[in-house]
């Protein structure tokens, strides 16, 4: 027997699957960012928060070390900048946000700043450069007419990447259709 609930621990979603099948060990791996634990069916709502807890902690190291730092994402904008807009586009600082939820990325073209949303320092090196250019090319163009598509469009990732994003933000809004 097995149930799968999403609850909030500390405000944040967990996904608990509750299985009869297993005894004491609690696993944990993630869906799109999101920790889903997989649990003991009586397990108690306080042991399932103390878990979500420790996994979340192990998580928060081990991205913390594969993360790049601002320093080094300034510096693969300066890169695509060069590579696709002739470095045009002169970005001056780019940073991970935890304050940005409806948006991956955001540009304020007066100080050439970029901003990346932190949900998306655990997914891949090509989706976060996809974002990158996004933001970039709106360095050179404030809409999402026909010349921003065509700077976009340098970029040979940007349909795949926004495929990938659309199917996250699906995942996040209807977890139970996923698994
Ligand atoms: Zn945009």
């Amino acid at each position: 027997m097995q149930h799968q609930e999403q609850l909030e621990v500390d405000g944040e979603p967990v996904i608990v699957i509750r299985s009869s099948r297993r005894r004491r060990t609690v696993t944990a791996d993630r869906i799109d960012g999101v920790l889903r634990l997989r649990v003991p069916l009586r397990m108690s709502a306080r042991e399932v928060s103390r878990h979500t807890r420790d996994f979340r902690a192990k998580h928060r190291r081990r991205s913390a070390r594969n993360t790049r730092s601002d320093a080094q994402l300034l510096a693969r904008a300066a890169r695509l900048d060069a590579e696709l807009f002739e470095g045009r586009a002169r970005p001056v600082s780019v940073r991970w946000t935890d304050r940005q939820t409806t948006r991956w990325g955001s540009t304020t073209s007066a100080d050439g700043s970029i901003r990346l949303s932190s949900r998306m320092k655990a997914m891949p090196q090509w989706v976060q450069d996809s974002v990158l250019v996004h933001e970039l090319a709106h360095l050179l163009e404030p809409g999402h007419g026909p010349d921003f598509r065509a700077l976009v469009g340098r970029w040979p990732h940007t349909a795949e990447a926004d495929a990938y994003l659309a199917g996250v933000s699906f995942g996040w809004n209807n977890p139970r259709l996923r698994d």
